[in-house]
């Protein structure tokens, strides 16, 4: 399978890795959009939120819990953080392997 993000768990792409474990790794995105931008993803190829199910649950809730952490560690859970996640086409999702944007560090403009 030609999927980036499977190659960075794999270690046949480089990234500068912030966390890992057997399920989960979380490292820096490659083209920052704000001062700290972090991508915290599953191990195991999920496409997309669309392709999720119920078995997953347990891993998600877990990953939630470490991009918890993570901006603990980063120093921005008291100032302020944004979790994205782009699903399809009309997102912008460019990479097919499920991924949680952690972005912070300053003052991010509305959403929407
Ligand atoms: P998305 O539009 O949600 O699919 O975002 C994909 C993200 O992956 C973008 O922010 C890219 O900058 C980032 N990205 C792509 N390739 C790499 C890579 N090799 N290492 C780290 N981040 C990457």
């Amino acid at each position: 399978m030609d999927c980036i993000f499977c190659k960075i768990v794999n270690k046949e792409l480089p990234a500068k890795i912030v966390f890992e474990d057997d399920d989960l790794l979380a490292f820096y995105d490659l083209a920052p959009k704000a001062k700290i931008h972090i991508l915290v993803i599953p191990k195991k190829h999920i496409d997309s939120v669309n392709d999720l199910s119920q078995s997953d649950s347990e891993l998600i809730g877990r990953l939630f819990l470490k991009i918890k952490e993570i901006a603990q560690k980063l120093g921005v859970d008291q100032t302020g953080y944004r979790v994205i996640t782009n699903t399809g086409p009309d997102s912008g999702q460019i990479v097919h392997h499920l991924h949680f944007h952690l972005v912070g560090g300053g003052k991010l403009g509305p959403i929407a």
